[in-house]
């Protein structure tokens, strides 16, 4: 019988980035998906830039780098063209794995 320090439900991105964390503290870890795949499920995959950091995200997983942005408020709208990506999109299954 195998023995497992953590039992984690659900490999979403909170289930995969605790496993992550778990495993480099070298926790034995079971993680329990219900699905087939990770990551199938509705989403833009949009990341900024802290999320990107915090989760590594790999550069050939990364979709689009969104440097434009018009901000908008009641009586203004204004836009904004950084050299550093604001905004990163990725696809949920790449993530995934
Ligand atoms: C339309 C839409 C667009 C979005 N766009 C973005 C975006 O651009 N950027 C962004 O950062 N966020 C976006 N989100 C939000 C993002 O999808 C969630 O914040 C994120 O998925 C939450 O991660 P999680 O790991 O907490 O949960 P989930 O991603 O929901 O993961 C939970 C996992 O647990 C599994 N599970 C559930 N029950 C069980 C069980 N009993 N046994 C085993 N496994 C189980 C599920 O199959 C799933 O894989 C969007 C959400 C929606 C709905």
């Amino acid at each position: 019988m195998e023995v497992f320090d953590v039992i984690i439900v659900g490999g979403g991105p909170a289930g995969l980035i605790c496993a992550k964390a778990l495993c480099k503290s070298d926790k034995r870890v079971l993680l329990l998906e219900k699905d087939d795949v990770f990551g199938d499920k509705l989403c833009a995959g949009g990341l900024t830039r802290k999320a990107m950091a915090m989760l590594e995200v790999p550069d050939h997983i990364i979709e689009q780098k969104i440097c434009d942005a018009t901000l908008f408020s009641p009586r203004n709208q204004s836009f904004t063209n950084t050299p550093s990506p604001l905004l990163f999109t990725v696809d949920r299954k790449n993530l995934g794995k």
